[in-house]
């Protein structure tokens, strides 16, 4: 599983894996070195303070304890990099039923962050968990989306609840996802969503409006803001937009696969403080893992 962590993150790890470890291990780490240990710490997206935060930090560490051993650097750099992360934050899906009532997860975002294909991903997952699931596809606004969202479903085998009327509204398929899952007892329901970008005002007003009426049936028990990993500090800004317009309980980060800005994990947690809950690795069915902050920092370093 770690090598194919490490593989997909191969662009990050060439950063943190490659580039930090040889600057880390000169014999003389001077001035210079440490700035441009910090500015390939911002290359990679870490964001301003993390970045030195880990520097500060590892400067410290050098000084008192060394830098000529790899491993020994190595080590360093990997404990370092785990303590920028969280370790409280919650990571774990809400994706029991309670009663009759499934568990009912939103997933919000800008349009093309990967919002459908992470919803075919995760219904994939829980499926395997033997889990019943249905989709709802609440994004009436880009045409294709519903019928995006129907081909996953028929490919693992879930029923997808849709309009056939064009820019049917959201909050009423919604609403239908939902009671779907109610009158068949599911586990868990799925409803992808329009990623308009519009001003805070519109979106509270159009999340907030589908939240209500779905919970006119169930509680919504996540809500999934997904970033795409490539656009780095610029997601970062449209994330804040979301978190708040509507209350997000965890972060899909896609796209790690084709990014060096992989440190924006560590960047967005901190600065929204709200735990990145799964990540995308790549476009195909398979390819979505939940975040486990040892494991990520082993990948990047491995
Ligand atoms: P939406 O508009 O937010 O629903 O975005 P889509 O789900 O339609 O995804 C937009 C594009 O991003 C599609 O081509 C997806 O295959 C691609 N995509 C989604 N997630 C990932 C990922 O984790 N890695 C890569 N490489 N591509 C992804």
């Amino acid at each position: 599983r770690l090598a194919r962590l490490r593989a997909r993150l191969v662009k990050t790890n060439n950063i943190f894996g490659k580039g930090l470890l040889s600057l880390l291990s000169t014999d003389d780490i001077d001035e210079d070195v440490w700035d441009e240990i910090e500015e390939t710490l911002l290359l990679a997206d870490l964001g301003t303070d993390a970045s030195m935060e880990l520097v500060d930090n590892l400067r410290d560490r050098v000084t008192i304890e060394g830098s000529k051993d790899p491993a020994a650097v190595k080590q360093m750099l990997r404990e370092e990099l785990i303590k920028l992360i969280d370790p409280t934050l919650d990571r774990s899906l809400d994706d029991d039923r309670l009663g009759t009532d499934p568990s009912v997860m939103m997933v919000v975002g800008v349009n093309g962050v990967g919002k459908t294909t992470t919803v075919g991903k995760l219904a994939r997952v829980l499926v395997a968990e033997d889990k019943d699931v249905i989709l709802g596809a609440a994004d009436t606004f880009r045409a294709a989306a519903a019928e995006q969202l129907t081909t996953w479903g028929a490919r693992i085998g879930v029923p997808t609840v849709r309009s056939d009327v064009e820019g049917a509204d959201p909050a009423s398929v919604a609403f239908d996802a939902v009671a779907a899952g109610v009158e068949n007892e599911v586990d868990v329901v799925l409803v992808d969503t329009a990623g308009r970008l519009q001003n805070k005002a519109g979106l509270m007003d159009e999340l907030g409006k589908i939240k209500r009426v779905i919970e006119k049936k169930a509680p919504v028990r996540e809500v999934l803001l997904v970033i795409d990993a490539t656009t780095g500090q610029n997601g970062l800004s449209q994330a804040k937009v979301f978190s708040e317009a509507v209350n997000v309980t965890g972060i899909v980060l896609t796209k790690l696969d084709g990014t060096a800005k992989g440190g924006i994990v560590v960047a967005i947690q901190r600065q929204l403080g709200v735990p990145v809950k799964l990540i995308g690795l790549g476009e195909g069915a398979d390819d979505l893992a939940p975040f486990e902050t040892e494991a990520f920092v082993e990948a990047l370093l491995a």
